[in-house]
């Protein structure tokens, strides 16, 4: 990097515009008292953004605005413009120039420009400052202005000193670092009352959730136990109402079946009729047959009544047999064979079975019958002798009448017999029918009872239907509750999954058990009235986002601010070792610099302490900063100038004499340049109070500065002048206006005179 050039116009006595070309090592500014030359290097300091106005000998930005003469007006603005040569990028801009300028107008204002483009003061510092130049760094050494390092207090030289070593960038850096903590502990400060403000209300917010919480995962739990409720409680009332349904039209065909089969076994009962007019029928052959059994008992007497009257004429006989001898055997054989005709069917009449009715007839007939046979039988041996026919034999009349009524009675023995057989047939299908309509009546009995129990299990399931349907009702109300306290998610009760017999086979006791659960969890929810709490969620979601970010934010300003604190030490590590060791090269080069000046003696810079100088920059007690004020720092708070000149006792600054004065601070400024040679370097008659010999030295001290630095120098020294590659030489005009030109060294001399 190297200076080109330099613009001025309207600056000061600057009213036209005038350049410098800096082509060479060193420039010399050469002209009589009060033409201008400061004005130049007053113009780099204002370029280059100076802002102390009484640095530049002004008070307000107008007075650094040509003020124009009795010849010519004033000027409104003044700009100087300063070209850098930025091959090398020395200035991290991709130009190889770089163009500075500064306007100011008469209201003050200021305009700052980077190659044309129209920038901050701030942007023209830091540029500057990555090179290590500034407006008011030591190497613009205004007039009368050399002594200054000497004259400054410990604390300001040693902030020079540090300019001057490029340590300057590490207190700005440092006090960028300590702002930004400074900063970043308000900012924790703010951060972390923000978060013990919210912390109540998160508790409590917490606690909120917590409850609602503790809500959602009772309601879960009700939820998952209202599905498999409500599940089985739906299967079970679906396969009941279907088998009941189903059951119900099997029965009701059944009963109807029934009905059919009893409506038909009622039609057997007209048969009733029937056996009725068999009863009748039955009836008739009775009376017949006692008719016929009075007709034949009529008979029999009158056959006993003819046998009488034959026994009487037997007896008649039987006397006139005595008489006659005669016998009546005959007669008695045909009384025996009736005898035991009778007898017979006698036995026929009593073998009748079912002769219930006329028992006492039969037990009358019996003992006919018995006295007949007694009779018989003791009348059969008298038989056997056999009688006289003739002489017993009775009348023919009797005999006739008596085959007559004979003939008569075994018709009438058979008209008996044929009315007992129809009787008995009439009887036997009397019995059966009897017996069929027994059986009807017992299947009609039958079928009524089963149809009776058919009908109560239909009326059972109709009391089940009916009670299914009423669970059924219930079971809608226990969905719509549950709709209300668990959500819709109630609804998938559907997709639980359960065997359809498994819930058939479960004792109803369990699904009460369940419903009683449910019921508990019902109360534990609404006690906790943690609500569905959606609201408070968010809130709490939202305020525990906020205390995360917080405790983030917290913890990153804390990494920031150890962060910083590591910055800032370190910066104070590297800016003392950079100064320690500094110092050390200057005090070298001071002491060369003196030496050479003096011919001997010695020169050095040493710190100084200033232990009342403890608080920060700010004034601020920072808890990061306090750790920064370390006891070096406290200690290094200044330097001091020990001097020692050849032959001469005296020691100390206030001893020297003006030019003494003068060559110290001239070699302590070169010593400074030569450590950290600064790019360019104008210095603003410095050489005013040397004689001729340190002129000289002076003289070669420049040449040897040249080397690392450019120099523009202004000076009345013809010495000074001999070193400079180029002279200008400037002269007030007739318009109190500077003008500047190009000279040689002579005709410099004699614009110096
Ligand atoms: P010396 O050799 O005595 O130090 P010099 O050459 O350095 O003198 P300067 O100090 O640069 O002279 O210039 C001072 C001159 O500039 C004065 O004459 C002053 O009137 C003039 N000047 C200062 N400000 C203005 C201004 N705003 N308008 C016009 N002229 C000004």
């Amino acid at each position: 990097m190297r200076l080109k050039s330099l613009e001025i116009v309207g600056f000061k006595s600057f009213s036209k515009k005038t350049a410098l070309e800096f082509g060479v090592a060193i420039s010399a500014v050469v002209g009589p008292n009060g033409s201008g030359k400061s004005n130049i290097a007053e113009a780099v300091r204002f370029v280059l953004g100076e802002q102390s106005f009484k640095s530049m000998r002004g008070k307000r930005g107008e007075d650094f605005i040509f003020s124009g003469s009795q010849n010519t007006g004033r000027r409104n603005q003044a700009k100087i413009t300063i070209t850098f040569d930025n091959t090398d990028r020395a200035f991290n801009l991709d130009f190889d120039e770089v163009i500075l300028s500064r306007e100011v107008f008469r209201d003050s204002s200021n305009q700052y420009c980077i190659n044309n483009s129209q920038v901050r003061l701030k942007d023209i510092i830091e540029l500057l400052s990555s090179v290590h130049i500034g407006a008011s760094s030591h190497h613009i050494i205004s007039q009368g202005e050399a002594d200054r390092i000497l004259s400054v207090s410990p604390k300001e030289r040693k902030e020079m000193i540090e300019d001057a070593l490029g340590l300057k960038i590490y207190h700005w850096k440092i006090n960028e670092s300590e702002k930004k903590l400074i900063k970043t502990s308000e900012n924790l400060k703010e951060v972390e009352l923000l978060r013990r403000e919210i912390a109540p209300h998160l508790k409590y917010l917490k606690k909120q959730i917590e409850k609602i919480e503790r809500t959602r995962s009772l309601r879960d739990e009700l939820a998952k136990l209202y599905k498999e409720y409500l599940q089985r409680e739906n299967i079970y009332l679906q396969l009941n109402k279907t088998r009941v349904s189903r059951d119900t039209q099997l029965l009701q065909k059944e009963a109807e079946q029934l009905k059919e089969e009893l409506s038909t076994l009622n039609t057997v009962a007209p048969r009733a009729v029937s056996e009725n007019a068999l009863l009748d029928e039955a009836s008739v052959f009775q009376k017949q047959l006692y008719t016929t059994r009075e007709k034949k008992n009529e008979l029999l007497r009158e056959i006993g009544k003819i046998e009488g009257m034959m026994e009487y004429e037997k007896r008649e006989r039987e006397k006139n047999q005595e008489n006659k001898n005669s016998n009546t055997d005959t007669d008695l054989r045909v009384e025996i064979y009736e005898v035991e005709k009778f007898i017979k069917n006698l036995e026929k009449i009593i073998q009748v079975p079912d002769s219930a009715p006329y028992e006492d007839l039969k037990l009358v007939l019996e003992k006919i019958r018995n006295s007949i046979t007694i009779f018989y039988q003791t009348h059969k041996g008298e038989k056997d002798q056999e009688p006289d026919k003739d002489q017993t034999a009775p009348s023919i009349d009797l005999q006739k009448e008596y085959h007559i009524l004979q003939q008569a009675f075994a018709d009438i023995i058979e008209q008996e017999k044929q009315l007992i057989e129809k009787n008995q047939t009439t009887q036997l299908v009397i019995e059966k029918n009897k017996n069929e309509a027994r059986d009807t009546e017992r299947i009609l009995y039958e079928k009524k009872a089963q149809l009776s129990i058919v009908e109560t299990k239909i009326e059972t399931l109709q009391n089940e239907e009916v009670r299914y349907h009423e669970e059924a009702e219930e079971f809608e109300t226990e969905i719509r509750e549950g709709l209300v306290i668990v959500g819709s998610q109630i609804k998938e009760f559907h997709q639980y999954v359960i065997d359809e017999q498994a819930v058939l086979m479960e004792d109803r006791k369990e699904q009460e058990n369940r419903r009683r659960q449910i019921s508990v969890l019902k109360i534990r929810i609404e006690n906790l009235s943690g609500g569905v709490g959606e609201e408070t969620l968010k809130e709490y979601d939202d305020t525990k986002e906020r205390d995360e970010f917080l405790a983030k934010e917290i913890t990153d300003l804390e990494m920031s601010a150890q962060s910083l604190q590591k910055i800032i030490t370190d910066l104070q590590k590297q800016l003392n070792e950079d100064f320690t060791s500094g110092i050390t090269n200057i005090n070298k080069q001071f002491q060369n610099f003196f030496s050479l000046m003096f011919g001997g003696g010695q020169a050095s810079l040493f710190v100084t302490t200033d232990t009342k100088n403890k608080k920060s920059k700010n004034g601020q007690e920072n808890e990061f900063l306090k750790e920064l004020d370390t006891e070096d720092e406290d200690k290094k708070t200044g330097i001091d100038v020990s001097v020692s000149l050849p032959l001469k006792k005296i020691k100390g600054l206030v001893a020297l004499s003006g030019g003494e004065r003068a060559l110290t601070s001239i070699a302590l400024l070169f010593a400074l340049s030569q450590v950290n040679p600064p790019p360019f370097m104008i210095l603003d008659e410095t050489d005013a109070a040397l004689d001729e010999a340190n002129s000289r030295k002076y003289g070669d001290m420049l040449e040897n500065l040249s080397k690392f630095s450019q120099l523009i120098v202004i000076t009345h020294n013809r010495e000074t002048m001999s070193r400079a590659g180029i002279l200008y030489g400037v002269t007030m005009d007739a318009s109190a206006s500077s003008t500047l030109l190009s000279v040689k060294f002579e005709e410099a001399e004699k614009i110096v005179k």
